[in-house]
């Protein structure tokens, strides 16, 4: 057991504070890992407020982690110390089920362990990356290539392979039309990796103050969803739409938009349930899809295809004590574009 320096959430309603938590010993397939970042993902601050109605106090949230191995268990074979490596929303799945050995983890039928907010096999409460170390299965360890930053890695780990995933799976490339609804964590690296993909890039942002940004991350056009009109400009306009707004949207008025046989991917995860005006879907046979995160194998894939096509995320790096400021920014949408705690910070913190 080794104790490690942590931020935690003891309630919904109060700041996130500073912690002392305990690590398992390293078991024969695990990894230790020093973390040297952590994004903050919209995620992180439904779970940490209570949004999404199950949460266990006291929880240390952190799904975007990267940092350096530090100690390897016996049967450990994919990594040494020293390696540059990642953790993103799972550290665990039975591995026998069809979706593990198909290497989509995420749809574990015993469910995956959540890499925070969730009870391991072995009974214990996982605690995420706002922490100096943690302890992983190798299977759920990544590589992180070099040519990339830890600190623009980290936020691959979720962000990157949340919006990846159904870029691939709904074959966003040339000659495709892909929308993005909101410039936030995950919005703006689905604009880079879509680009990166050779499609036509729309961002729907609500105003155009970010607009200089959507064009430079790779977007060809950009438009204010605050203006009524256009929503008649773009009607019948795109094979794919991925949203990732946190909130709620009128989502008939975003469907309306998908020419015949468009798809549109919901990866947001609203506290309140979304409602789908039947007709907007009959219209063009249209489909209203949904993608969580993305199999470790793809993690990884993305992860290169990132560092060959030199994506990482657009960051502000923070202190520890800047993370309560942080969540409040981004709930108001001012973020540009993740931030990342520096767990530097952290050390001494409690
Ligand atoms: P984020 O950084 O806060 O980005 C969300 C963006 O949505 C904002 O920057 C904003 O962009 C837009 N937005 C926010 N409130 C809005 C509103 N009321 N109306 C219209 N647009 C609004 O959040 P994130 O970390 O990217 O996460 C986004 C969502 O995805 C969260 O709900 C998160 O829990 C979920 N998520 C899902 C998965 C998955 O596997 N499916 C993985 C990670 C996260 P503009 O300023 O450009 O409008
Ligand atoms: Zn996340």
């Amino acid at each position: 057991m080794t104790t490690a320096s942590a931020y935690w959430a003891t309630s919904a309603t109060d700041p996130l504070v500073p912690a002392t938590i305990e690590r398992r010993p390293v078991g024969p397939n695990d990894v230790q890992i020093a973390i040297a970042y952590a994004g903050i993902c919209h995620s992180d601050i439904h779970t940490a407020r209570g949004e999404w109605g199950r949460t266990n106090y006291p929880v240390v949230p952190g799904h975007e982690i990267a940092g350096t191995v530090t100690e390897v268990g016996s049967a450990v074979t994919k990594f040494a110390v020293g390696d540059r490596v990642g953790v993103g929303c799972m550290v665990d799945s039975c591995g026998g089920c069809e979706p593990c050995r198909m290497g989509e983890e995420q749809f574990c039928v015993q469910g995956n362990t959540g890499t925070y907010n969730a009870i391991g096999r072995d009974g214990e409460k996982t605690q995420g990356g706002y922490s100096t170390s943690i302890v992983v299965d190798q299977r759920f360890v990544l590589s992180i290539p070099e040519g990339v930053g830890l600190d623009e890695a980290a936020p691959l780990l979720c962000a990157g392979i949340t919006v990846y995933s159904p870029l691939r799976h709904w074959n966003a490339g040339p000659g495709r039309r892909v929308a993005i609804i909101g410039l936030g964590g995950l919005g703006h690296m689905a604009v880079k990796i879509a680009a990166a993909m050779g499609a036509e890039v729309t961002v729907l942002s609500q105003s155009l103050k970010k607009m200089e940004d959507g064009l430079r991350l790779g977007a060809s056009h950009y438009y204010a969803t605050e203006d009524p009109a256009v929503f008649k400009r773009l009607r019948n306009g795109f094979d794919l739409i991925i949203n990732t707004v946190s909130a709620n949207l009128d989502m008939g008025r975003y469907l309306s938009l998908l020419a015949i046989d468009g798809t549109l991917v919901e990866l947001g995860a609203p506290e309140h349930p979304i409602e789908v005006p039947a007709f907007a879907l009959l219209t063009n046979r249209r489909s209203f899809a949904g993608s969580i995160i993305g199999g470790i194998a793809q993690t990884q894939e993305m992860l290169d295809f990132c560092a060959q096509h030199g994506l990482g995320a657009d960051i502000e790096l923070i202190p520890a004590d800047k993370i309560n400021e942080a969540y409040d920014r981004v709930v108001a949408s001012d973020v540009r574009y993740r931030f990342v705690i520096d767990t530097a910070t952290l050390a001494g913190a409690s």
